[in-house]
């Protein structure tokens, strides 16, 4: 049977990030990749300062941002009494004081591409993870299905489970999972940019009225919009029919832009937002990360880039061990106990901004007008960078170690 260092289910941000430097470190590494290629539905496509930092310090920044990206520079939010700045990205200090706005496609093909340089890379598309293998309690491999060569298995002295929030391996490894609920799902669809569009001159705006809210994200020749419903309430929007749906979104949009561009429910995705984290991200040979391990609410667009730095976490923890050949369980539990704090500030400060600001929009609640924070925010100028650092780096953003980014094991 063959046999790896790591073994990968999953090719998201962070399956791909973590087979890119596990390579790059000389482990013998394969991902793999349930779909054929990364060419999805509507995923979210936010690369953070803190990722583009990171691939900066690999020598690949210059080359990601010439793919075709705009640069967010501050995020606002509209209410019925005008606009305010909420986050400045450009208070941030770096080379990156922006938000990359990347289909993930491309940033997939993108780490695909560089990892594939790399003889001990190996990227594994249409296999299925089945299940894994255990010897004496211990995970050391999987097993998986390709279209043409049915099932197979692949041994691993490391099994990461990098298979996103409806993770398969998290089940069959019986983790305990603490779900912390969200109150509202999230509609995704996109809308035309008139040629002169009133839209926000800074590229990402939040629309706030009684009831409603809307987020749209400047795409170039068009508008990625973000609808709030509360919880499971994309049932009843369709029951009103899209005519209804259409004239509320004309509520909430500037003058001038289409709404009717919208012609079928097909064009608007549904995100059902999950705050979810497991209380123990490893078994003994198998390892969690990304959302496999905490599914982020959407707030903040943090879910790519927290699982990226999960991913140099783990390579930093990792690739030594796997290079010796013996990973002991408490190397996998160290991965847990650097991202922890990370993942529970992130997402404690999401559910509050749930529970305090968005539940109350949603429900309507006259008294929330535009809220104080939001005022003094943007009188205050230097309070926006506050934002713009918890957003664009978090909480012990990560480093490519100097061996991760000089790629100490194999040259490509
Ligand atoms: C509609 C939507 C909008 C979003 N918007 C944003 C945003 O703007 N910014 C942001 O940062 N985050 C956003 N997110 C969240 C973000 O996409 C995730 O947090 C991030 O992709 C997590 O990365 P991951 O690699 O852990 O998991 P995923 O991206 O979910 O990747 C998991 C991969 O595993 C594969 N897989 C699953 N099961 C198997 C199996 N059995 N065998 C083999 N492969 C398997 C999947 O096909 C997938 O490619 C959004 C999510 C959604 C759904």
């Amino acid at each position: 049977m063959p046999q790896v260092g790591c073994c990968i289910a999953g090719g998201g941000p962070a399956g791909m990030m973590l087979g890119l430097l596990l390579a790059r470190q000389g482990v013998e590494v394969t991902v793999l990749e349930k779909h054929g290629d990364f060419l999805r539905d509507f995923r979210g496509d936010t690369v953070h300062p803190s990722t583009l930092r990171l691939l900066d310090e690999l020598g690949m920044a210059a080359e990601f941002l010439e793919l075709p990206h705009q640069e967010v520079r501050k995020l606002g939010v509209t209410t019925d009494d005008g606009t305010y700045v909420l986050a400045d990205f450009g208070r941030l200090p770096g080379r990156f004081p922006f938000l990359a706005f990347v289909p993930q496609w491309d940033l997939l093909d993108f780490l695909a591409d560089r990892a594939r340089r790399y003889p001990n890379f190996h990227l594994k598309m249409n296999a299925e993870v089945l299940g894994v293998l255990r010897e004496e309690g211990r995970v050391t491999g999987i097993r998986y299905r390709t279209p043409g060569d049915g099932e197979q298995e692949l041994r691993a002295l490391v099994t990461v489970a990098a298979d996103g929030r409806d993770s398969r391996l998290r089940t069959e490894a019986g983790l305990r999972l603490r779900e912390f609920g969200a109150p509202m799902d999230v509609l995704w669809f996109r809308l035309p940019q008139p040629p002169h569009s009133t839209g926000p001159s800074f590229g990402g705006a939040g629309r706030i009225t009684r009831g409603r809210m809307l987020i749209r994200l400047d795409r170039g020749n068009y508008w990625q919009c973000a609808y709030l419903v509360p919880k499971g309430g994309f049932a009843a929007l369709k029951a009103a029919g899209l005519d209804s749906f259409r004239a509320d979104l004309a509520r909430l949009l500037p003058v001038g832009d289409a709404p009717e561009a919208l012609r079928s429910w097909d064009d608007v995705r549904v995100l059902s937002v999950r705050v979810d984290r497991l209380t123990r991200w490893h078994r003994p040979g198998l390892s969690f990360i990304g959302d496999a391990a905490h599914a982020m609410s959407p707030i903040g667009g943090v879910g790519i880039n927290l699982a990226v730095q999960d991913a140099a976490a783990a390579a930093r923890l990792l690739a030594g061990p796997l290079r010796d050949g013996v990973v002991p369980p408490r190397r996998l539990a160290q991965v847990r106990w650097r991202r922890l704090l990370p993942t529970v500030v992130t997402q404690g400060v999401q559910r509050l901004i749930q529970t305090r600001v968005l539940s109350r929009i949603l429900a309507g609640d006259q008294a929330i007008g535009t809220p104080p924070v939001l005022r003094f925010i943007d009188r205050h100028p230097v309070l926006q960078g506050l934002p713009a650092r918890v957003i664009g780096f978090g909480v012990l953003p990560e480093h490519a170690s100097p061996s991760l980014s000089r790629g100490v094991g194999v040259r490509p």
